[in-house]
């Protein structure tokens, strides 16, 4: 067999395996044999760059970094939908059809995902492009990361149209995005809210490996073009379905409104066994004949309609509001509420948000409020039933000073929360920050767990990450639950975290919104810490992507006299306090100053490594051209677009062996 064939081949297999596991839900191979055979494509196309195809399956794994998202204007306008909340408008509805079309009207019932739409355009069976909504004449173009989800097939089977747009709703299934809060828990950072702004959020992210991680899926329910070949929505899901796509199977031909109601009924309580949200059904004429027919008005089409289920709410009392204080000192205010029934589970507190929402909704001890359970893992309270307000109720008084060290508490302006400065002398920021140190993306410390960090912070045995180095053995052998063999770990596991790399150490410390991302990159950026502590303001914002809010917060952790004190323990007792030697030694200066574009297919170096290399030499990678560009380094099969404009701006356009021989 040829090496073409060969690779054709394991890219048609491994096609199908994704098919059936991600889109069908029925894999048919198990994750090993699956990873060999990806794995050996992975090393043929390496070795054989003229194969090159962009949809093949290896690059599911993403890695093109997208810093602005191009304007796409929608060929086809992306339509809101009309609401209706009663049978009396799906009965208005249907008689203003039934007056504008000739014949029966039969109606689809689809599901209504609740994710962030998109469009996405196939041409001779190839994804060539993926657009979110926007403002429904022109989206951002987010191919790159689009095609990082399994579900989204790149290359389409059976027969299709040569050229056809299909639209559907990226989603975020419930187990998905609880496994990433769970880690962003364990991580020490912010829990995501909810499903659908997790998934909105994830089509801008620049870094489309960062997708690629994300359990996202792509559930599709129209396709649009010219001689599809059906002419009905019912046909056209089906034929979608053949195609690849992902369509769920809940959809359903319905007679008359009557039916109608029965799917929504059907659904509404049938939703919660769903893997992913729907907020509502979709009806749609079936007919596309018809469909033309009607037409659409300035905003949504008149052939569909929205049905949207009503949120799931309850009343009950709300018994007390208690105050929690925060890793980061911010303060959240919490109803705590008569246990009560709510969309399956019973609740027994919802948060409050913030002073203002409080005060917006008057919301008072003893009150009776009614609850609801939206997208948001932890309900929340929307009104309060004043009916039922007790005679002595007393307007809330939103606490000044912290519930755990009695601090005054301050509030930034435009921040909507209040936070205890205390950094270095209230409980709960001291364990938090401390357990944020040892986690698993920071030190990574084994033997130690969250619990623990809390009990030596309460034994007043640690006030700080720095302290965890003098600890011995006999001091926590005393502790609940710490048997010989655990403390041993324990104190081995601390000791093995001097090694850990400069970059997580940065993200260890806690400065806020100094995150695993920023943290490598002011690592990078500065080399050491001492470095980046005597570095302004300015010379911060003019790193990459360090924006004002990161600068000002990384100058006060430095300003801090008592951090300083930190960091000198930790430099005493042994920890990487810049980048090692190893890695400077393939670091130079070459290319300082220089924004370079990369663009093709190289041969002797990956694209991705030649990438590294060019920040390793100091040079900027930046994913598109203009004026600012000093080199664009043209690989096999650059984009065609890419040479013009770099002909235009007259950028120097340079081979792989030039660029190597720059940073030789
Ligand atoms: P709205 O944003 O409330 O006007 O609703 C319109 C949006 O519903 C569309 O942009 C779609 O992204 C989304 N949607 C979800 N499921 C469907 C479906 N089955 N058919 C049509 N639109 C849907
Ligand atoms: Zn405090």
């Amino acid at each position: 067999m040829s090496i073409e064939t060969q690779i054709q081949s394991l890219r048609s297999e491994l096609r199908e395996h994704n098919h059936n596991y991600y889109v069908l839900d029925h894999p048919t191979i198990d994750d090993f044999d699956f990873d060999m055979k990806l794995k050996q494509l992975q090393e043929l196309e390496a070795k054989h760059p003229e194969f090159f195809d962009p949809n093949s399956p290896t690059l599911r794994v993403g890695g093109e970094i997208t810093k602005n998202f191009n304007t796409i204007v929608h060929e086809h306008r992306m339509y809101s939908l009309d609401n209706s909340y009663s049978k009396e408008d799906l009965l208005d509805w249907e008689k203003r059809i039934e007056k504008n079309v000739d014949g029966t009207v039969e109606f689809v019932c689809e599901l209504k995902y609740d994710g962030a739409s998109i469009s996405l355009t196939y041409e001779n069976g190839s994804l060539v492009r993926a657009v979110t909504r926007g403002d429904g004449t022109q989206g951002d173009d987010v191919t790159a990361n689009i095609k990082t989800i399994k579900s989204v097939p790149l290359q389409l089977k059976g027969d299709y149209p040569d050229k056809f747009d299909i639209r559907g709703e990226i989603v975020l299934p419930f187990d998905g995005f609880h496994k990433m809060n769970e880690e962003r828990l364990e991580a020490g950072e912010e829990l995501y809210r909810n499903p659908r702004n997790t998934a909105s959020g994830s089509l801008k992210l620049q870094d489309s490996s960062e997708v690629a991680k994300r359990p996202l899926e792509c559930l599709l329910y129209s396709i649009i073009g010219r001689d599809l070949g059906f002419t009905t929505q019912f046909d056209s899901l089906d034929k979608a379905r053949h195609m690849g796509f992902k369509v769920p199977e809940a959809a359903k031909l319905a007679m008359s409104v009557d039916e109608v109601l029965e799917f929504v009924e059907y659904w509404d309580v049938h939703r919660h066994d769903l893997p992913y949200e729907t907020d509502g059904v979709v009806i749609k004429v079936n007919s596309l004949q018809q469909q033309e027919e009607l037409g659409y008005t300035a905003k949504a089409p008149r052939w569909a309609m929205a049905y949207k289920f009503k949120a799931e709410q309850v009343s009950t009392r709300l018994n007390e509001i208690t105050y929690q204080v925060g890793r980061t000192g911010a303060i959240t205010p919490v109803a705590n509420l008569k246990p009560v029934e709510l969309a399956g589970t019973t609740v027994k507190r919802a948060s409050l948000h913030n002073a203002d929402q409080i005060a917006k909704l008057d919301i008072r001890e003893g009150d009776e409020v009614y609850v609801e359970k939206g997208g948001e893992i932890i309900p929340k309270i929307i009104a309060v039933d004043l009916s039922k307000r007790p005679a002595d109720s007393k307007v809330t008084q939103y606490i000044t000073q912290c519930p755990e060290c009695q601090t005054e508490l301050v509030r930034q302006e435009g921040d909507a929360k209040h936070y205890c400065p205390n950094y270095n002398g209230c409980n709960p920021q001291i364990i938090g920050r401390i357990q944020h140190y040892i986690s698993r993306k920071a030190m990574d410390i084994e033997g130690l767990g969250g619990e623990t960090v809390a009990l030596l912070v309460n034994e007043g045995l640690i006030f700080n990450y720095s302290d965890l180095y003098t600890l011995k053995k006999e001091d926590v052998l005393p502790l609940e639950r710490m048997a010989e063999k655990s403390a041993e770990n324990l104190i081995n596991g601390i000791e093995s975290s001097k090694q850990i790399s400069f970059e997580r150490v940065l993200f260890a410390l806690g400065i806020r919104y100094v995150g695993e991302t920023v943290a490598k990159k002011l690592a990078k950026h500065y080399k050491s810490i001492d470095a980046i502590a005597n570095a302004s303001n300015e010379d911060l914002i003019a790193v990459d992507e360090i924006g004002e809010r990161i600068a000002e917060s990384v100058i006060e952790f430095f300003s801090s006299e008592e951090n300083n004190v930190f960091i000198e323990k930790l430099r005493i007792h042994g920890l990487q306090l810049e980048l090692s030697a190893e890695k400077l030694a393939n670091q130079t200066d070459k290319l300082k100053g220089l924004s370079i574009v990369v663009s093709g297919v190289f041969v002797s170096v990956s694209r991705t490594e030649l990438k590294k290399l060019i920040e390793d030499n100091g040079g900027k990678v930046s994913s598109s051209i203009s004026s600012k560009t000093n080199y664009l380094v043209a690989g096999e099969k650059m984009g065609p677009s890419k040479r013009t404009k770099a002909e235009l701006l007259e950028i120097p356009i340079i081979s792989e062996d030039d660029f190597l021989l720059l940073v030789e």
